[in-house]
């Protein structure tokens, strides 16, 4: 029987372990769309405890507390942070087989070199060494980051945000590149005209523009487009539920902008409209700066009203939505194809019956002008697991390139989510490993170990364009 989450785990072939530990594991790791904040890392903050970095803000953990049965006082009341660890210890045996419980025992052991189980018992010990680690310089969130390998980081900021953060970070000569990405979701939301409006006159203060019509409202978005680009961003980011394809004129969008901008509300053909022509738009930017878009589609959120009035969004009442993708997401890159203004993309499902739509829609829409132009990404939020990874892997596999695959990245608001890097590569290397061994794939241990290495780091290097401070890991001779 093989030791819980020894140095093999995950990789049971001998050709995987050589995979791994041979070519995968000393990769640099790029994150290029996360939700770490940029403040903490600006102020390079030490956590004052355990449960400050695992348990503030993680609804991956909260979801499983109340599961399991934990009253909301314990998850985001008012206990102290080590009655709120001290339930979360308690939860922890009952996440077997959910991704919780393999990173939770990957972050103690990789960070804090803990290698003892999780459960009430072992809490207090556990929590005391790790709280006691993280008072201590090597621990600050920009030690964290470089313990971990990571060569960039892509933040996720709306266009109201000064950036402030960003220029302190970069003020302060920290080498490795926390860039912004441009994630304008409140820009095209007109579900409350209310909202919206209190949106626009945020715009207003940032820009010093005046926003009478649309196009001065594109002019100031354009202005803080272009800031973000001054600040090294390159990337954009979109949540939504679906992608907004519906056909527009301009006269239309002036009078739908004009009619939200009035304090009336939209009805829902307005609001697609609208949603359609600011998709286009941004698109078009990104194109011009040649940026890079990405699309994270099919979330429904904030299903569980009561709740979510009283915590806000982003607290764990979140499911996968069963949107329909294929005609709109087909209609929005083919619309950008035509005139010759498709961005590189990256599109991210969450529902994972559209798998195989977003492996053959990318294909649709690659141009020859560079590998992987178009890009399905990686398994994300409730895919982001064993399973879920494997079965993007495959999928891609058999409708695409998976060695032009840019790979892993967090999405996490966590310092201590890194690891989910090391399981992908785990992952990934067991995969290959297996089809190797069973004669499925030639015993060429170096063409497969370089595919690895593109995929955990060159292949998103040379995507985002980005020449980092990073040491070639050299491809091993190795026999197995
Ligand atoms: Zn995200």
């Amino acid at each position: 029987m093989k030791q819980f989450l020894d140095q093999n785990f995950l990789l049971k072939t001998k050709t995987a372990q050589c995979l791994y530990h041979e070519y995968a594991k000393d990769m640099p790791v790029i994150d290029y769309h996360c939700h770490l904040s940029p403040q903490q890392i600006a102020d390079d903050l030490m956590f004052e405890s355990l449960s400050e970095v695992w348990l503030y803000g993680d609804h991956y953990k909260w979801r499983a507390m109340r599961a399991n049965g934990v009253q909301e006082d314990y998850i985001t009341g008012n206990k102290t942070d080590w009655e709120k660890f001290q339930k979360w210890s308690e939860t922890v045996p009952y996440t077997l087989r959910n991704p919780l419980y393999h990173w939770t025992h990957l972050e103690l052991q990789r960070y804090f070199d803990i290698d003892t189980i999780l459960n009430g018992d072992t809490a207090k010990k556990i929590y005391d060494e790790c709280t006691a680690k993280l008072q201590t310089p090597a621990y600050s969130v920009r030690n964290l980051l470089r313990k971990m390998n990571v060569k960039a980081v892509c933040t996720t900021d709306d266009p109201i945000d000064s950036l402030k953060h960003h220029q302190k970070i970069k003020d302060d000569g920290f080498e490795i590149p926390i860039l912004p990405a441009f994630r304008p979701d409140n820009a095209m939301n007109v579900s409350s005209a209310e909202k919206f409006n209190i949106y626009v006159k945020k715009i207003e203060a940032v820009t010093g523009i005046a926003v009478s019509s649309f196009d001065d409202f594109l002019f100031a978005l354009q202005n803080r487009h272009d800031f973000f680009a001054s600040m090294g961003c390159s990337v954009s980011d979109h949540g939504l539920e679906e992608i907004y394809a519906e056909d527009f004129t301009g006269s239309e969008i002036d009078a739908i902008f004009n009619k939200v901008h009035g304090g009336k509300e939209l009805n829902e053909a307005e609001q697609n409209k609208f949603k359609s022509a600011m998709l286009i738009h941004f698109a078009e930017w990104d194109w011009e700066k040649g940026w890079v878009q990405q699309f994270h589609l099919g979330a429904l959120r904030n299903n569980n009203s009561r709740m979510s009035q009283t915590l806000g969004p982003d607290t764990g009442w979140d499911s996968i939505g069963d949107f329909s993708h294929a005609r709109s997401l087909s209609k929005f890159l083919d619309k950008l194809d035509s005139n010759n203004k498709l961005a590189k993309t990256i599109v991210y499902n969450l529902n994972p019956a559209d798998n195989e739509l977003m492996a053959t829609m990318i294909g649709n829409f690659n141009d020859g002008s560079s590998a992987g132009k178009i890009q399905w990404g990686s398994a994300w939020w409730f895919l982001d697991q064993k399973d879920g990874m494997t079965k993007q892997i495959n999928t891609l596999s058999n409708m695409g390139l998976l060695s032009r695959f840019i790979g892993m990245l967090t999405d996490s608001r966590s310092f201590l989510s890194y690891p989910r890097h090391e399981y992908f590569r785990r992952i990934l290397c067991d995969l290959f490993g297996d089809e190797i061994e069973n004669g499925e794939l030639p015993n060429d241990v170096p063409w497969v170990g370089k595919i690895i290495q593109d995929i955990c780091f060159n292949n998103a290097q040379n995507y985002f364009n980005w020449k980092l401070d990073a040491k070639p890991v050299a491809a091993k001779k190795v026999t197995v």
